[in-house]
């Protein structure tokens, strides 16, 4: 069976182009690595989603998936280890099968960024990327987050709830979080915001005890046993067997209708080049994806 659409990934995205190319009467298979929602689903307060004031990023995206799902959208849980261009088709290969479909769209998104240090040690350890899933493991201990942007401070406000006290660890002293996040996270009693400060070194047996970092150029050793890294997103399409065109970074180029450099080819979401990353723009990318494989 040849699919109209394949969607890889189901995040925002990935599910908003589903719900359009599903409720056009198009034969569409979606493949998500894990769980639908992507990075999305794991913000615990999105507040700039229309309609809602505050709505936690696994509500919103699991009400895009049943959305997905009641328009008839066909969901694959796996990996995508490869997408090949066939003579008429394309041809999509998962750890148990292969699947073919006639129209390409890439929302595969983007992988958390890492530090670049001996991360791998203390996996599961004492590292971790995501605040709202590990969170709970850190009660009552210290903990750092390193970074400066939105995610840091979401996942700083989250953590000093749980966490007897929360360091914030920005490499210079602009923070790109939203000046309102920042001023928020000043006031937490248990908060230590330092800036102009790197991690040197993590250290530990087997788990994460302290690390080494440099504050304006002073190197000193802070007691932590669990480290957050919310240093932002790379791309990821190690996947891909298609020459697409991509910008200087990874990000693939896409024109208005969301088309890349193959025409049956379409991305949204933030695997694609572009500047201002949120769910709400997700979301329209998608939209305009899917219409376009609609004809539209
Ligand atoms: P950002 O790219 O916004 O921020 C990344 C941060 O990590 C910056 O402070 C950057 O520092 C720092 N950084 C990058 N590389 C390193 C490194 N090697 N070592 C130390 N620090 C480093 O990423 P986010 O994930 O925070 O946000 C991505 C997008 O998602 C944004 O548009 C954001 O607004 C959005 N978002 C929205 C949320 C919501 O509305 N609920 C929640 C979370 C994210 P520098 O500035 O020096 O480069």
């Amino acid at each position: 069976m040849i699919f109209d659409v394949a969607v890889i990934g189901g995040g925002p995205a990935g599910l908003s182009s589903c719900i359009f190319t599903s409720r056009a009467g198009l034969n569409t298979i979606c493949f998500e690595r894990l769980a639908v929602g992507g990075q999305a689903s794991l913000s615990y307060d999105i507040a700039n989603y229309p309609a809602f004031n505050s709505i936690s990023g696994f509500e919103l995206t699991n009400k895009m998936f049943e959305q997905a799902k009641q328009c008839g959208t066909n969901f694959i849980f796996g990996n995508v280890l490869k997408l090949e261009k066939l003579k008429t088709c394309f041809k999509i290969t998962t750890k148990k099968e292969t699947y073919q479909a006639k129209k390409i769209i890439i929302a595969s998104g983007t992988i958390p960024r890492k530090l670049g240090l001996n991360e791998e040690k203390f996996l599961g350890k004492g590292i971790s990327y995501c605040a709202s899933c590990d969170g709970a493991f850190f009660k009552n201990k210290i903990v750092a987050v390193v970074g400066g942007g939105d995610s840091a401070f979401e996942y700083v406000e989250y953590l000093s709830k749980i966490a007897s006290k929360v360091y914030l660890l920005n490499r210079s002293d602009k923070f790109r979080a939203h000046s309102s996040r920042v001023e928020k996270a000043k006031k937490l009693k248990n908060v230590s915001i330092l800036t102009n400060t790197q991690i040197k070194s993590l250290n530990g047996e087997k788990t994460l005890s302290s690390i080494d970092i440099v504050e304006n150029k002073k190197t000193k050793n802070l007691q932590v046993e669990g480290v957050f890294v919310a240093i932002g997103h790379i791309p990821d399409l190690n996947f891909l067997n298609i020459e697409l065109k991509l910008d200087k970074n990874g990000y693939i180029i896409v024109d208005k209708y969301m088309q890349t450099s193959d025409k049956d080819v379409y991305a949204c979401g933030d695997i694609v080049s572009k500047h201002f990353k949120q769910v709400i723009t997700a979301c329209a990318d998608g939209a305009i994806a899917g219409n376009s494989c609609i004809g539209g």
